[in-house]
C-alpha cells in the first residue's frame, strides 16, 4: 500500500520494532497485549522525508534516509519507537499527534538512551518529554 518501500529496509525495520517491543515487555512497561498488538504493526521503510502511523491500517513507515544517515547510536531505534509510540498512543489513550501521552507512549517503549533524539523532532519536545516521564514515574503501570 506504501509507495516506494524497501523491502530491503522492512526486514531491518522488523528487527529493530522486535527488539524494542521485546525490552520495553522485559521492563514492564508494557502489556503482554500491547506487545502483541504492537507487533503486528507493519514498519515499512519508505522513500520520504518523515515517518508517519496509519492508525486505521495498523502500518507505521520510517523514511529510507534514517536507516543511513550518520546521527548517532541508536536512531533507527529512536525512528522506529517514535512511529509505533503513536500506535500505542492512540491504542491507550485515543490520542493523535505529539501530545503529552504521545510522549508518555515512547518513554515506556524507546530505551532511554536514545529518547534524546526527539529532541531535534519539535520544539516543545524536551518539555512534554519531562512531563512525561514524571506522569509515568508516578502512576507507572496503572495508566487507567
Ligand atoms: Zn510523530
Amino acid at each position: 500500500m506504501v509507495k516506494g518501500y524497501c523491502r530491503q529496509g522492512t526486514v531491518k525495520c522488523r528487527q529493530v520494532s522486535d527488539r524494542i517491543i521485546k525490552s520495553a515487555r522485559k521492563k514492564g512497561t508494557i502489556t503482554a497485549y500491547e506487545a502483541r498488538y504492537l507487533s503486528e504493526v507493519t514498519v515499512w521503510c519508505v522513500d520520504q522525508g518523515r515517518g508517519r502511523a496509519y492508525y486505521r491500517h495498523n502500518d507505521v513507515t520510517i523514511p529510507k534516509w534514517s536507516l543511513t544517515e550518520e546521527k548517532g547510536c541508536g536512531y533507527i531505534t529512536w525512528y522506529v519507537a517514535h512511529e509505533l509510540s503513536h500506535m500505542l498512543a492512540k491504542k491507550r489513550w485515543g490520542t493523535r499527534g505529539h501530545t503529552v501521552d504521545f510522549y508518555r507512549a515512547l518513554v515506556d517503549i524507546c530505551p532511554r538512551q536514545h529518547q534524546s533524539h526527539e529532541y531535534g523532532y519539535q520544539k516543545r519536545s524536551p518539555k512534554k518529554l519531562r512531563q512525561a516521564r514524571a506522569i509515568q514515574k508516578e502512576k507507572g503501570y496503572d495508566r487507567r
